[in-house]
């Protein structure tokens, strides 16, 4: 009823949303109100028109089709039943023009009502157009020929106007509700075609939803701004760890740094970096306090729209503790291997030195002796590799130290050592270099850098030793024309104990510790180091150290 009384204010919008019955009603009632107005009308001022039978029939057959439309369930008929109404309604019209005769004019008009019914319904457009033409001729010859008055072609052409005008009425209204209709299937496609998008979206939010929060890591997505914008179940369980709620800022969390006791500054933490639109992986994390501290392997990768440009970040936390642990019991046991192995060794190489320099030693005696004692350096080096390895961190003290001297030092001891002669080596290093770093360390990542390329260029070639200040930094790279390593083993080559197939099967010797301890001590030192190359080819390692400032410069006696 709300909806009825709606349509009769003129609130167009839900028409369509009615009830069948409710809409032939509201369809009938225009005609009906009209007829109901003449009545008034003659009541008022005609009443000779009530003496007139034919009006009175057109009345009352109006009345019968207007409660036809109330009482018929038009619901549960074919769609297109309706439409006898407004074909009906010529008839009562007809009886009411003629009974009105030329008390009222005009009545005739009323057939405008049906037509535009028609018309409008979209149904059949054709045949409505020629039914509304055709009744309205009706109305107006009906008469002519049924009275007993001659038929003159003055009678008969006297209202022909009004079929032509109905006519031309419905023409109007039939192109008008075409395109209305064809405007209104355009907004109903485009409606369906949202709501299928809707739909999809929601499937995609419940699926993104049920995906997130099954995963065993935890997730936060961040918008450009750093603002969270999604978190799951995992996260809360981690922030619980840290000490915080679903609701802590990450600030207030407790995140250590590897020691698992000094707090990491705010700047560090892995949200706060990847808000600054920081790309990183496996960035180490130390949450909560210990007993129940765990360790957590972060990474961030940033959301791009459909331009490239950074619209978010997407922030992971792994859990790696039992890794961790493992890994550090790894380190213990070589660790303690090692240092086992040392205590006999100091004590062979010591006596080998007693031995060698004992005078008259058979020549076949003091080649042994030099095998065996080759072998226990070699030995020696490997359990000296190994500690410190297991150290993890290896211990520096830096220093304003002279890289360029050094550089040139450690290749020339590298070319004393070589026993390759179709190796060559070549220094270009800028004079002046001033690296804070601790020299002992880096002449240790110099001679295995060196050794490497030596011992992986067995067919010889150029080894080069570049040394120079690149952005504020002291770069060094050493480049070798060898046997290279495919992108693959590129990958592994800074791991502990990685070994390529090729060095594995040319029996070259090494354990693989030499560039993960370089690595670890070229990192200790604020720097960084990476490698290049091409199978076949050969290798280009360099690394960077922090360049000593200014006021750094004057340099410190180097100990022995
Ligand atoms: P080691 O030389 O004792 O095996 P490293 O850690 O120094 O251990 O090197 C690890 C591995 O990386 C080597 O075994 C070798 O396969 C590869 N590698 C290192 N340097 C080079 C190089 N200059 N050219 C080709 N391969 C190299």
């Amino acid at each position: 009823m709300d909806k009825v009384l709606s349509y009769l204010t003129l609130n167009t919008r839900q028409f369509h949303e009615l009830s069948l019955r409710a809409r032939v009603v509201l369809s009938q009632l225009p005609l009906s109100m009209t007829v109901l107005l003449i009545l008034a009308g003659g009541l008022l001022f005609h009443p000779d028109l009530f003496e007139s039978q034919a009006f009175l029939v057109g009345v009352g057959l109006q009345a019968l089709l207007l409660a036809v439309c109330v009482l018929v369930p038009w619901d549960r008929l074919p769609y297109a039943s309706f439409l006898v109404i407004p074909l009906l309604d010529f008839i009562p019209i007809g009886f009411m023009r003629h009974g009105a005769g030329t008390i009222i004019t005009g009545v005739g008009l009323l057939a405008v009502f049906p037509v535009i019914w028609l018309a409008a319904s979209g149904l059949f457009p054709r045949a409505a157009l020629a039914a509304g033409f055709l009744a309205s001729l009706g109305i107006v010859w009906v008469p002519v020929f049924v009275t007993d008055d001659a038929i003159t072609s003055q009678s008969l052409t006297q209202s022909v106007l009004l079929p032509f005008i109905m006519f031309a009425i419905g023409m109007t209204i039939r192109v008008m509700t075409a395109s209305m209709m064809a405007q209104q299937e355009v907004v109903e496609t485009k409606d369906r075609a949202l709501q299928a998008l809707l739909e999809e979206s929601a499937r995609r939010e419940r699926l993104l939803d049920t995906v997130v929060n099954s995963v065993d890591i935890g997730l936060i997505a961040l918008d450009e701004t750093g603002r969270q914008v999604l978190a799951n179940r995992k996260l809360e369980q981690f922030k619980a760890i840290a000490g915080g709620t679903r609701e802590t800022a990450e600030a207030d969390l407790q995140v250590f740094q590897q020691d698992g006791r000094s707090p990491l500054p705010e700047v560090r933490r892995p949200t706060r970096r990847a808000a600054e639109g920081q790309v990183f992986s496996d960035y180490l994390l130390w949450w909560g306090e210990r007993p129940n501290q765990r360790v957590l392997s972060t990474s961030s990768r940033l959301l791009l729209n459909q331009s490239g440009a950074r619209e978010g970040s997407v922030v992971t936390f792994n859990d790696v503790t039992e890794l961790v642990t493992a890994l550090n019991a790894k380190d213990e046991f070589v660790a303690t291997v090692s240092h086992e192995l040392r205590t006999p060794l100091t004590a062979i190489r010591g006596y080998l030195e007693l031995l060698t320099s004992m005078p008259d030693l058979e020549p076949d005696v003091a080649s042994g002796l030099e095998v065996v004692s080759r072998n226990s350096e070699r030995l020696h080096k490997l359990v000296v590799d190994l500690l410190s390895t297991a150290e993890g961190s290896p211990e520096i003290s830096v220093r304003p130290t002279d890289f360029s001297a050094l550089v040139t030092e450690r290749v020339s001891a590298a070319q004393e050592r070589n026993t390759n002669p179709l190796v060559r080596f070549e220094v270009h290093a800028e004079p002046d270099l001033v690296a804070m770093a601790d020299a002992p360390r880096v002449s240790q990542v110099l001679d295995n850098l060196l050794s490497n390329a030596v011992k992986y260029s067995p067919g010889g070639g150029r080894v080069s030793v570049h040394a120079a200040e690149v952005d504020g930094e002291v770069e060094c790279s050493v480049t070798d024309e060898g046997s290279g390593m495919s992108a693959e083993e590129l990958r592994g080559v800074f791991s502990k104990f990685f070994r390529t197939s090729a060095a594995r099967n040319a029996a070259i010797p090494g354990v693989g510790l030499g560039l993960a301890l370089s690595k670890a001590i070229v990192e200790r030192h604020g720097g960084t180091i990476t490698c290049r190359s091409v199978e076949g080819q050969g290798s280009t390692f360099t690394f960077r150290l922090p360049l000593a400032h200014a006021d750094q410069q004057q340099l410190q006696p180097q100990e022995p």
